[in-house]
Parts: C-alpha cells; structure tokens; sequence
C-alpha cells in the first residue's frame, strides 16, 4: 500500500460476497478502490469503519442488455392488455414498427436518454450496463457517476450496399471509445491523486439481428469483434417469425421489410437456423445472444459446449411478449452461459436489474435465490469479460457495491431477508 492510498471499511448486517456464502456482520476493507479483505466484523466498528446497518451488502449490479434510448418512455411501445396476459405471443414485426417511428418521432436528444438510462440504472444498483449504441452514441454520455458500460455498436444493413458504411461505423465507435480510455489514463498520470480507474466506456460490436444485417456484413462484424478482441452481441433466436424467416425467408419479418421497401430478393438466404450463427460466434471469447427464447435442443446444447457464448435472458421483456417459456434453467443445468438484461423500457417497464430478479424469484423455488444473486452480479461480469476485476466481493476486485435495506423481522435468514418471503408459486 503506497503512503497515499485510501482506506476504509464498510460494514453491514449482511455481506453477500456472491463467490462465497453471506457473512453475518460482515465488513469489507476497501484500499484505493479495490478489495483488500472480506471477513466478519469482531467487536465494534472503529472510526474507519462505516456502519450501513440492517442493509445487504452487494456487489454492483451487471445488466448485460439494454437499449437507453428508450428511457422516455413510460411504459412499453405496444398494447399492455395483450401482451401482459402471457397467453399470446405479442406480434413482434408490428412492435418494431412502433419502435421505429418513436425513433422517428422523440425530440429529446440521445445524450440525454441514455444519460437518463444510466442514472436509473445506477440508482437500481447497477454498476455495468451492456449498452446498445445507436445514432450518434458517444463514449462521451457516460459520466465518471455512472454505471460503467460496455457499448455495443448496433448494426443495421438491409441493402449491399450499407455495407461498408456499416462496416465503418463500427470501427470508429472501437476507436472513439479506446480514446476515452486513454484520454482518461493520460488524465490520471497528471493527476497522481486521481484514483485508478477502470475505463468508463468498452468498445463492443452489436449486428442488430440475422433478419435485419445481411450475411456478408454479420460475418465482418465477428471478423471485426475477433480481429480486436471485444466483445459481441446479437439477438437471435428471439421469435418464431425470425426462424421461419431464417428457413424459408417468409413470414411476418419478410413482410414487414416488404412494407418499409428494404426487402431485394436473393439478398437473405434461406435454409438456415441459429445453429448456423452459433458456430460462427463460437470464436469469440464474448458473445451474447440477446433473448435465445426460441433455441432448440441441439442449439442448447452446443451452447453448454461453448460457454463463452451467454444467453441474455430478458424476464420481464419476455413475458411482455407472451414467449413460450425460456430454457435458462436448462442452459444452466448444462453448463451454458446465462445473464440478465432489462433490455429497453420499449418492452419493458424500467431499468432495474433487481426488479428482473424480484420478477424470477416469483418463479423460482427459493432455493434458488443464491443463483439468481449470482446471475445478476457474477455472471452477468463474466458474460462481459469484466469476471476477474467485478461481479464479487473478493480481495483484488474493484469495490463496485450496492446495499438494500433488509426485509423487517427476517434479519437472521440472509436470503430471506433480502428477498422478503418465500413467493414461489
Ligand atoms: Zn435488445
């Protein structure tokens, strides 16, 4: 510890460490912003120590999917009735639809919403956001008190030739953010007080979906996200529509593309399914696959082969729509990759990674509820790469935290008290 390092210690009723079981009374020590011991507290706490009280002790949230741009919407783009009734599946071409005239139509600039996005996020207890980056998206639209955020440049190209311009687009964005960082790296050696930071903003890739990116610029996106080891996500497997379009390049996609004249033929071949798009991300050392509602078994189980793709389970989202059940427990059981996401308020009523927690413990027995923990915090770093410096409280981690008051009269049981009573139906 050099002479200037900063120290202090937290304490709190319970500490969730994630990778280890709660400690009663526990206290972390906490040196230059890192980790520096984890362990329950003997006697009383000193004066450098902070006493929070009957709060859970966390580590930071890890929201894995997210589209900011949408933080004006009060409540998602479609027709609640229909899709809250979980009995149908919500027609997705015409949800998209909606989506892109609200883009069409919203005043507010983007700076704004995806600052408004992560400010909601950071008071929901999220420390990382894995952003997707539309429009003019800049490194510059998270601030130092935001949660840190892994931006996914989103890619569209329904036409040959956006495909270069596409192409270019997103090695700009790689470059813009690697700036920031050493824009904030060289800021920091002036400064010799400034503590180490991590980056703000991690350059990531993102072809929108296989229906709305043709083949040529897919395959030059992983290229790309390979060639510069960052990581990349895709929503796939996310409809039935999207596997007919995928097979025989009909169906409710087509059609839409139809109406909004971006459909040519022979442009999207057919005869393929996510298996396809699974082998190819396969190389990656981080890929996501935003929703996978719709993998079959063998996708499933090529997934719990290679688990350094994760599947982005969007709960609340999912519902909205009406999906068959999503096959989470099943991937986890096989050993595949699996994270959390909110995804946008355009389906989904706000940025809060535990409100998605809160929402599958309803759902889950609740023995469960060390793993949901887990999703939300360890593996949901992991899924960005970010596994060795976040996602725990473990010594050498960055002290990235979030407390929640514990629930009234269960303050001897861990889980129960931050999660109230049991709700497992
Ligand atoms: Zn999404």
């Amino acid at each position: 510890m050099s002479s200037t390092a900063a120290m202090f210690r937290v304490t709190a009723r319970w500490v969730f460490p994630v990778s280890s079981p709660p400690i009663e009374n526990g206290v972390i020590e906490i040196v230059d912003g890192r980790i520096a011991d984890v362990r329950q507290l003997r006697g009383t706490a000193d004066d450098r120590t902070l006493d929070l009280g009957a709060v859970a002790l966390l580590p930071g949230l890890v929201n894995c999917h997210a589209h900011l741009e949408f933080s004006d919407l009060a409540s998602p783009l479609g027709e609640p009735a229909a899709a809250a009734s979980g009995a149908v599946e919500y027609p997705f071409a015409d949800w998209i639809g909606r989506v892109v005239a609200h883009r069409r139509n919203r005043v507010t600039a983007l700076s704004e919403l995806v600052h408004n996005g992560l400010q909601e996020a950071m008071n929901s207890g999220t420390r990382i956001v894995g952003e997707i980056a539309t429009g003019d998206w800049a490194p510059e639209f998270v601030d130092w008190d935001s949660p840190r955020v892994v931006a996914f440049r989103e890619s569209l190209c329904f036409l040959p030739e956006q495909t270069t311009p596409q192409l270019e687009l997103s090695r700009q964005h790689l470059a813009r953010c690697r700036a920031a960082v050493a824009e904030d790296r060289s800021r920091a050696i002036r400064t010799p007080d400034w503590p180490a930071m991590p980056p703000r903003v991690i350059g990531a890739l993102s072809p929108h979906a296989p229906y709305s990116v043709l083949p040529e610029l897919f395959e030059s996106l992983i290229q790309l996200a390979a060639d510069e080891q960052v990581p990349l996500c895709t929503h796939l497997a996310e409809t039935r529509a999207e596997l007919e379009f995928l097979q025989h390049g009909t169906g409710p996609l087509r059609d839409m593309l139809s109406r909004i004249g971006l459909w040519r033929d022979n442009l999207h071949p057919t005869g393929r399914r996510p298996l396809d798009f699974l082998k190819s991300l396969a190389r990656l050392e981080h890929s996501l696959i935003a929703h996978g509602n719709y993998l079959d078994q063998e996708e499933c189980s090529f997934l719990a082969e290679h688990p350094q793709i994760s599947v982005i389970y969007c709960p609340r989202t999912h519902h909205y729509f009406g999906h068959a059940p999503h096959p989470w427990r099943e991937l986890l059981v096989s050993g595949a990759s699996v994270a959390l996401g909110t995804d946008g308020r355009s389906s989904n009523p706000d940025y809060s990674l535990w409100n998605e927690v809160l929402w599958l413990d309803r759902m889950t027995a609740a023995r469960e509820r060390p793993l949901l923990l887990e999703l939300a915090t360890l593996r949901g770093a992991r899924t960005l790469g970010l596994g060795v410096e976040t996602g725990s409280l473990e010594v050498g981690k960055r002290a990235d935290t979030y407390f929640i008051p514990l629930t009234p009269g269960a303050e001897s049981d861990p889980f129960r008290s931050l999660f109230g009573p049991a709700q497992s139906r």
